[in-house]
């Protein structure tokens, strides 16, 4: 048993003032494995002071020195990575080879923050004035627990770049994460108060950052309704607001794709991370003439899939983080059977080799409606839909018809047509024939799954604010 009771403020490890503790479960055996003491409001207001006192100092640091910083960050995270990875298979289930991706993408951010800074002008001409990018000041990073270490090493990497010092508000729910990563922040050697870190809830840590004067810009990444509500708080100080948040991504599979190559690729969209990724691809949209043959690759692939042990290099899906997430993956597979849709794979209940643990059946459901609950809402679990299509405008109205937009993938034989169709999606990204991360280029979501971009220039300039000087 672990016990977790420290915020991490000033360049130091220190008690933290609030009092609530909470139990840390591993989802795989429903065995308590820890305790965590969370942060209040007080402890925000430490952090908040801290990072204003390293502000002014950080801010005019050169491009140099942060890359400097960053390598450390890179090199100490990196000899964190196995940690991580166990962290991350312990505290929420991630299969094991999505673990290692998470790890591994954790050091990688402050590479590629570097590379992006190298080739950063901060300093340019724009008609007759001169322009200077400046840090926008003391930025909160909020996270969700599905990608502790890659949401904060993404998120810091970007903004210390920038030259923002920043406080950190892990999701609750992943303590262990969240100190395996303070550990190597710590380790790199920064100085104090650039980076500070309170573990918290969302209802007072959240909330009393959201609201705080002294943060500038809030980078936040989560739920579509806990964006909304951050957004709403941090508008009496005006403060800058990044959201990356849910989806409900379209899979558009062409009549001229190869169902035999893609269906695979489909469904490992869907499930991946357990099917509580942000960027899962739920809705499977297939051309009608073709449904019968996509729902036997269903069967087939689907009766295939190992769940269980997610130390288990062979299995595809592990547990969900917890109780609340099983029930609640429960109801939507309750919803779609009460709304007429037709079980193709899985269904209600444990797999049947599995005693404990809060595992599900990987679930498929075809004859669906994009009005139904299963089409409209995220799950967050792996549960799937088939929705069948007519032709190309109808495959592109059923993809665009959500409140969300924040990925979509499309197959087909025709790499030029995938490529129309692709231009046509609301998304703020589209995979065409492939599942590949771009961790350079742009990543957010249009419509409600977010606002602005992270990764590359474009995650950098989220922290940056111009300033134009005219001279006589
Ligand atoms: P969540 O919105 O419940 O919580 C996210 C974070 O916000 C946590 O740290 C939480 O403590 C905090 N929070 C909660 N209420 C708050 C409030 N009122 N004020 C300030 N902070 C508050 O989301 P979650 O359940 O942790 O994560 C799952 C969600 O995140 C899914 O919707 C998923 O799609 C989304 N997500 C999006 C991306 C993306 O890049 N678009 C990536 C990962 C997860």
């Amino acid at each position: 048993m672990r016990h977790f009771s420290l915020a991490y403020i000033d360049g130091a490890f220190v008690p933290v003032q609030g009092n609530e503790v909470v139990d840390i479960v591993n989802p795989a055996t429903e065995e308590r494995i820890g305790t965590a003491t969370l942060g209040n409001r007080d402890d925000v207001r430490l952090a908040v002071a801290a990072a204003r006192r390293a502000q002014p100092a950080f801010g005019r640091s050169t491009k140099q020195e942060r890359i400097d910083m960053l390598l450390r960050l890179q090199a100490a995270v990196l000899a964190r990575t196995d940690e991580i990875r166990e962290a991350t298979i312990e505290e929420y289930g991630g299969p094991l080879s999505r673990a290692q991706w998470v790890a591994d993408y954790a050091s990688q951010c402050f590479a590629n923050a570097v590379k992006t800074l190298e080739d950063y002008a901060f300093t340019r001409q724009v008609g007759e004035a001169t322009v200077v990018m400046e840090p926008v000041g003391v930025a909160a990073l909020m996270t969700p627990w599905n990608s502790t270490a890659g949401s904060i090493c993404n998120k810091l990497a970007s903004a210390l770049a920038a030259g923002c010092a920043c406080v950190i508000k892990p999701s609750e729910r992943s303590p262990i994460q969240a100190q395996v990563i303070a550990e190597a922040i710590h380790d790199a050697g920064l100085p104090p108060g650039v980076v500070n870190i309170v573990n918290g809830r969302g209802a007072d840590v959240g909330s009393e950052i959201s609201t705080h004067p002294g943060i500038a810009k809030i980078s936040f990444t989560g739920s579509t309704p806990t964006g909304k509500a951050i957004l709403r708080a941090g508008a009496e100080t005006m403060k800058r607001v990044s959201l990356a948040l849910t989806g409900k991504s379209a899979t558009v599979i062409l009549e001229d794709a190869d169902l035999a190559k893609v269906m695979p690729l489909a469904l490992s969209a869907g499930f991946l991370n357990n099917g509580q990724a942000c960027i899962a691809g739920t809705r499977i949209l297939v051309p009608r003439a073709r449904l019968a043959e996509a729902i036997g690759y269903v069967k087939t692939a689907v009766a295939g899939l190992r769940v269980g042990d997610p130390r288990d290099a062979q299995t595809v899906i592990g547990p969900l983080v917890n109780q609340a997430q099983y029930d609640r993956i429960q109801r939507f597979i309750r919803a779609g059977l009460e709304e007429g849709a037709t079980l193709v794979a899985g269904g209600e209940g444990r797999p049947e080799h599995l005693s404990r643990g809060y595992f599900v059946k990987p679930t498929v459901f075809a004859d669906v409606r994009n009005d139904m609950q299963i089409a409209r809402e995220e799950i967050f679990g792996p549960v799937l839909c088939l929705l069948a299509y007519d032709d190309e405008e109808e495959a592109v109205r059923i993809a665009n018809d959500s409140p969300y937009g924040l990925q979509a993938y499309v197959f087909s034989s025709d790499p030029k047509r995938a490529h129309r169709v692709a231009e046509r999606l609301e998304a703020g990204g589209v995979m065409v024939n492939a599942i590949r991360p771009a961790l350079t280029a742009p990543f957010g979501g249009v419509k409600q799954s977010g606002l602005g971009r992270e990764y590359g220039v474009f995650g950098l300039e989220a922290f940056l604010e111009p300033k134009t000087i005219v001279s006589a």
